[in-house]
């Protein structure tokens, strides 16, 4: 018998109905001889309620962000009762199940309580209760750290959860949700998207990291070391009158040898996590930015895109530099802190910017990606105010309220629509 895991999303869950779906679907691959982990995330919508709680509850005014242990106890609980559910739902059909909470497989992960990463997840006992015809029902983002406290893993972390089972399983990973696949950008902003038949590791792990919400990047990162195949798969799907399913299409994230179509630019993302800092009137001198970012790095800030430019006042330049929003504040105080120190003249923070990235393994031999994506930027009136590049990804900074047009003009631009 192969095994398999099966991830479903919140939408996949949303409700008994489509917790009722999703057993049959789960009960179609059962009768087709896989032993199966089932991983599942909260009804849609509860974790976003229970985050509100917490914070109702006081979590932000003591102080406490992500560092609180008993907001991830909070946060786990949506999980654990869709496992519950599922499991009932597939006994009700006649099948062996039962639900495997993060403690009891245990899923170990370090003590980052909010966005805990996994250490270990031990695939023995899990294994060879499927291997005897259970179907195990895992529920997503939660994990236990070594000191035996619960912990969540992140905002979207089921997915992780997932590809961590199906590596500690040494198997296959198809993660459902409400879209067929990975398209070539978010179809709920250009309908025109494609979906990709295969996109490698890699571009999915820039996609994702720079906003494709459509699986968690710490879920590519892990299935890329791993070497988990993984298949993104609709759960809207129903088996037939025998209780076969349709022929699995979706997307499947692999290596790059694996993938026959060559394409320059594979995907457009977009993403509003993003605060500028501007640093306004700081001396010319070399050892400025040293200090910068040095405070920065001594406070875990990540900094993603940096640009220096001359400043009207002679001696002086302006530094910018980006950070996700939610280290924004921290990383404006810090700067604040150090004004005399550092030495610039005023600080600027700007929320209301986004992140638009190209993003294709062709851009590696490909000359005049930039240039196409300026042109098209440029055409639509769209200034940016900084840029960064990997080998795979151009991003530009630019004003939130053109996001979505630039996106779309990016798509067109590359002609990735539908054909
Ligand atoms: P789930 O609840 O199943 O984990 P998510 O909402 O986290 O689902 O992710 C699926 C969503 O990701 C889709 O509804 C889609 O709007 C969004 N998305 C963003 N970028 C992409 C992309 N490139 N391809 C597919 N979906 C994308
Ligand atoms: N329920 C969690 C969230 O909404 C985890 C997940 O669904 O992946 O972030
Ligand atoms: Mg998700």
């Amino acid at each position: 018998m192969t095994r398999l895991v099966m991830k479903f999303g919140g939408t996949s869950m949303g409700d008994l109905d489509r917790i009722r779906r999703t057993a049959r679907i789960v009960a179609a691959e059962a009768r087709a001889g896989h032993s199966i982990a089932v991983v599942v995330s909260a009804m849609a919508g509860k974790t976003n309620e229970l985050v509100a709680w917490t914070d109702g509850a006081g979590r932000a005014a003591a102080g406490m962000a992500m560092t609180d242990d008993e907001y991830d106890v909070v946060l786990a609980s949506g999980e654990q009762v869709t496992a519950g559910l599922l499991a009932l739902t597939l006994r009700n059909l006649g099948l062996d199940a039962r639900s495997w909470m993060g403690w009891q497989v245990p899923i170990i992960t370090d003590d980052v309580h909010g966005r805990a990463r996994i250490d270990e997840v031990p695939g023995d006992v899990l294994g060879a209760a499927i291997d005897a015809g259970q179907i195990a029902i895992v529920p997503g983002f939660q994990g236990v750290s070594r000191a035996g406290r619960i912990t969540t893993l992140g905002r979207g972390g089921s997915d992780t959860s997932a590809v961590a089972v199906a590596a500690a399983l040494g198997c296959a990973c198809d993660i459902y949700t409400d879209v067929d696949g990975v398209y070539t950008t978010d179809p709920r902003i250009e309908s025109r998207a494609r979906r990709l038949e295969r996109v490698s590791y890699e571009e999915m792990l820039e996609m994702a990291s720079l906003g494709a919400k459509v699986l968690q990047t710490r879920s590519v990162e892990l299935a890329m070391a791993r070497r988990v195949p993984v298949r993104v798969l609709s759960s809207f799907i129903e088996p037939d009158a025998a209780g076969v399913l349709p022929e699995k299409s979706g997307t499947l994230i692999c290596d790059e040898e694996e993938i026959v179509e060559k394409r320059i630019v594979s995907g457009v993302t977009m993403s509003r996590d993003e605060a500028r800092i501007s640093l306004l009137g700081l001396p010319d001198s070399v050892d400025r930015p040293a200090e910068v970012f040095t405070r920065l790095a001594e406070a875990n800030v990540n900094v993603d895109m940096i640009v220096q430019s001359p400043s009207r006042t002679e001696g002086t330049v302006n530094l910018t530099f980006t950070t996700g929003r939610r280290d924004a504040l921290r990383a404006a105080e810090l700067m604040r802190e150090g004004q005399s120190d550092i030495g610039f003249q005023d600080i600027r923070v700007d929320e209301d910017v986004a992140k638009v990235s190209v993003i294709g393994v062709g851009m590696r031999s490909h000359a005049g990606v930039a240039q196409t994506m300026f042109r098209a930027l440029a055409d639509k009136g769209i200034k940016f105010q900084a840029i960064s590049t990997s080998e795979i990804k151009i991003s530009v900074l630019i004003d939130a309220a053109y996001a979505e047009l630039a996106v779309r003009a990016l798509h067109s631009a590359y002609e990735l629509e539908a054909v």
